[in-house]
């Protein structure tokens, strides 16, 4: 057995650890911030930004395999790992997720739908968006955007010159935006690297996705397509079967597969997708990582994503995904945190608590889960209705 180090201290680092550590591997991580929710549980916590090329190879010295938990990682910190430890996810992974513009070419070179979509680095470019694309259409910073963060839904009355001005001063304030210096005047709307990308909105029918794990053994398995439940942008349920026809949830496991393959993912990939009225899915976005919509798994399945994804990267075998109960995850949210702590002596027994230990609880922000297992998800989401915390669930 070796020892794990782990890129990233948030809830995603801190369920990573857990399973490793379950499993008997040791594990060290790196954030900018001491005892964050993966520091707690690693075996040893180096405190530094990410930037910090000195900390991040005292981490690849320090581990025999290293992962990230997420995207905004500077290629040079990883590349820098890369020469002294196993980065098994490496780093162009990273370039090409961490960018929603490279992240769609890479898509469509694979023969994988996405939505139509164009780059935009000026006005110029954001007035031949709006007519080629249409209106409404949803603008995206191309990096450093989560939970709907650097987003605009523009409808037919909006005006495009306030849209480019918040649009600006967003970008400006982006700090994640990293490696593509906003230079509204030298970027091009032609550009890979344009740092904004305006979408046609699509009129989906459900938002689903697919956890898929890819070892360094070169084995590929896909976990049951959960249905997601976004409430302002935020993914709130993961509704395990999806209520969609089977034969829905197979082409999207089937589209997740052929997207990692093509990506040549080692680890895990998160795949959300856009179910159109048709029965035609489009990709919106990919994960490097464990995802948020895969949190179902820990209680729901023979095998987590996250033990999944130590098994990918240390040459076990992949574990069965096989799903053992309906399951309906809900986010903990900050203005719910109060609500469940309050409730939780009365909840059902077959609600699973998990909770990231964040000093600082705020509205919006991830503070932890719920995993409701049930006879069905319909009963499930019933149950979760009615502890009152998170509303009308469903
Ligand atoms: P995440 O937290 O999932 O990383 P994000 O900030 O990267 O979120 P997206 O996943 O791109 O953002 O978008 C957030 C949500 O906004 C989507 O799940 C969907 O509900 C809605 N959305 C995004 N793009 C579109 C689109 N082109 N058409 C319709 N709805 C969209
Ligand atoms: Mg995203
Ligand atoms: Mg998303």
């Amino acid at each position: 057995l070796s020892t794990i180090g782990i890129l990233g201290g948030g809830q995603l680092g801190r369920m990573i650890a857990m399973e490793a550590k379950r499993m008997g591997y040791r594990v060290v991580t790196l954030d900018p911030t001491p005892n964050s929710p993966c520091g707690q549980i690693a075996d040893e916590q180096l405190t530094a930004p990410f930037t910090d090329v000195p900390a991040a190879l005292r981490l690849a010295e320090l581990s025999d395999v290293v992962v990230y938990e997420f995207e905004d990682v500077d290629d040079k910190v990883v590349e820098a790992i890369e020469g002294r430890a196993f980065v098994p996810q490496g780093s162009r992974l990273l370039f090409q997720t961490r960018h929603r513009l490279r992240e769609k070419a890479a898509l469509m070179r694979a023969g994988i739908p996405v939505a139509r979509h164009i780059g935009v680095g000026s006005r110029a470019d954001l007035t031949k968006a709006d007519e080629e694309i249409g209106r409404p259409f949803i603008v995206k910073t191309t990096t450093g955007g989560y939970d709907g963060k650097g987003q605009w839904r523009v409808a037919a009355s909006d005006d495009l010159d306030e849209l480019w001005s918040s649009m600006q001063a967003t970008i400006r304030d982006l700090p994640a935006a990293g490696n593509t210096e906003f230079d509204a005047d030298a970027a091009s709307a032609m550009s890979d690297d344009a740092p904004f990308v305006v979408e046609a909105e699509v009129p989906f029918e459900r938002e689903v996705s697919v956890v898929v794990a890819r070892s360094i053994r070169g084995e590929t398995r896909a976990f049951p397509m959960a249905e997601n439940i976004h409430r302002d942008h935020i993914l709130q349920f993961s509704i395990c079967p999806g209520r969609v026809d089977a034969r829905v949830a197979k082409a999207a496991e089937a589209l997740a597969v052929k997207a990692a393959q093509s990506l040549g993912v080692i680890g895990l990939l998160g795949v959300e997708m856009f179910l159109l009225p048709d029965g035609q899915l489009l990709v919106n976005e990919l994960a490097p990582r464990p995802h948020n919509s895969g949190h179902y798994t820990q209680d729901a399945c023979v095998t987590s994503q996250f033990e999944q994804l130590v098994r990918a990267v240390t040459g076990l075998p992949l574990g069965s995904t096989k799903l053992l109960s309906p399951v309906v995850m809900s986010n903990i949210l900050g203005e719910h945190l109060d609500g469940v702590l309050e409730s939780m002596a009365s909840w059902p027994d077959t609600f699973k608590l998990h909770l990231y230990g964040k000093a600082e609880s705020r509205p919006k922000r991830k503070m932890g889960h719920v995993n409701v297992l049930a006879n069905s998800t319909e009963e499930a989401l019933e149950q979760l209705t009615g502890v009152g915390v998170f509303g009308v669930c469903g």
